[in-house]
């Protein structure tokens, strides 16, 4: 794993202040930012581009999402310690290691099997309790559920229902669920203790596709 040097923690502080300011307000989650080093999840020629507030490609086609996204909806979440998170979509495994910095146990899925074989092989140098799994995230983890929390980070074409079923009563789900005009609204999803669902839509935002069954495209 590359080094986190002083320079990489200098870089990472003035970008967590960045998203303060941007109106990210949970301290865990900021305090999770300031923490990992997102750098890692770059290749070591685009460090420049690490603590910068925007996305980014990681091959594979995929990219690693914003930093004010993963933090808005690590906000969003409400997580708190040892909860269990389902998160679809596990990319470059930056998202994943935030939750887990906060104290959540994380179980993340991919699709594309030559970025979940390169992220599985980097996660294990975190000492992060991060599960990672191969397969179609639409599907979710009957095995491990139910899930205090599930986490979208690709764009929903719909609400998943064999996702709602994983979730526990009072579980909160976080998805950017498509719209008309091929944005995603952010939508947030808490399953009552009486099985309702309540629903909270929040900003406009642009994901990847959440496809349908593995894959190397
Ligand atoms: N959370 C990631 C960002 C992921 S980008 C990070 O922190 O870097 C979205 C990811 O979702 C891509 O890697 C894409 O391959 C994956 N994906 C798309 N559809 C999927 C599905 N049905 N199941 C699992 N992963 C999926």
């Amino acid at each position: 794993m590359q080094a986190d040097t002083y320079r990489h923690k200098g870089m990472r502080l003035k970008m967590t202040e960045l998203l303060r300011n941007k109106g990210i307000s949970d301290e865990s989650v900021l305090c999770a930012i300031n923490v990992v080093p997102r750098h890692v999840f770059l290749d070591s020629s685009f460090v420049e581009f690490a603590y910068q507030d925007t996305a980014f490609p990681i091959g594979s086609g995929q990219t690693i999402s914003q930093p004010s996204t993963v933090a808005y909806q690590s906000q969003l979440l409400m997580v708190k310690k040892d909860m269990k998170i389902l998160e679809i979509g596990t990319g470059s495994g930056y998202q994943a290691c935030v939750l887990a910095q906060m104290g959540a146990k994380v179980f993340t899925i991919e699709r594309q099997r030559n970025l979940f074989l390169k992220t599985k092989a980097l996660l294990t140098e975190f000492p992060y309790h991060i599960k990672t799994f191969l397969g179609d995230g639409n599907k979710g983890l009957p095995t491990y559920s139910p899930f205090d929390r599930i986490i979208i980070t690709a764009a929903a074409p719909e609400i998943p229902e064999i996702l709602i079923d994983q979730l526990k009563p009072n579980g909160i789900m976080v998805l950017p669920l498509n719209d008309d005009n091929n944005e995603q609204k952010m939508l947030r999803i808490t399953k009552n203790s009486d099985g309702s669902l309540s629903k909270e839509e929040f900003g406009n935002f642009r994901f990847v596709p959440m496809l349908k069954e593995i894959g190397n495209d």
